[in-house]
């Protein structure tokens, strides 16, 4: 049984204590929010979208440190991404933190997240901030919420 306290690696609790770009985007055209009742955590996401692309990302919001440090791993990962290449990065963390396997070279610090896999309560933590961007820049005024199917 391994114990929680092994999930929190350097980077989570790095970016749990200094969430990098952690405020509200006075530029942003899109804003997004995403809830997690299960865990109680609430995060609202800003993007600036210039076409296809997010230009800029930033957060903000309430809950553990894995909502917050993947929140804030996502901003970082995100910004200057086209939708298309968010996406993917998301698929690529979606299975990661579902199998635990880490398919892609390129999820350099994402990989901190890898853990989570074993928490499975812990996966709709860690995607929240992602499904929040992702809706956000695609114009989906609907807040995301890990009750609704296909979480
Ligand atoms: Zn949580």
């Amino acid at each position: 049984m391994q114990d929680l306290t092994d999930l929190y690696q350097s980077v989570i609790l790095d970016h749990n204590r200094r969430p990098r770009n952690y405020s509200v985007l006075p530029t942003a055209n899109r804003v997004g929010s995403g809830n997690n009742p299960m865990c109680g955590d609430q995060i609202t996401v800003y993007v600036k979208l210039e076409g296809d692309r997010i230009a800029d990302v930033s957060f903000q919001g309430s809950g553990c440190a894995i909502s917050k440090a993947s929140a804030s791993l996502m901003t970082v990962n995100l910004k200057g991404k086209t939708i298309p290449e968010a996406e993917a990065i998301y698929a690529d963390l979606h299975k990661m933190v579902t199998t635990g396997k880490v398919e892609d070279d390129n999820m350099s610090d994402l990989a901190a997240l890898a853990g989570v896999y074993q928490f499975p309560a812990r996966i709709k933590c860690a995607t929240l901030g992602w499904h929040a961007a992702l809706n956000a820049a695609k114009g989906d005024e609907k807040p995301a919420t890990t009750e609704l199917p296909g979480d």
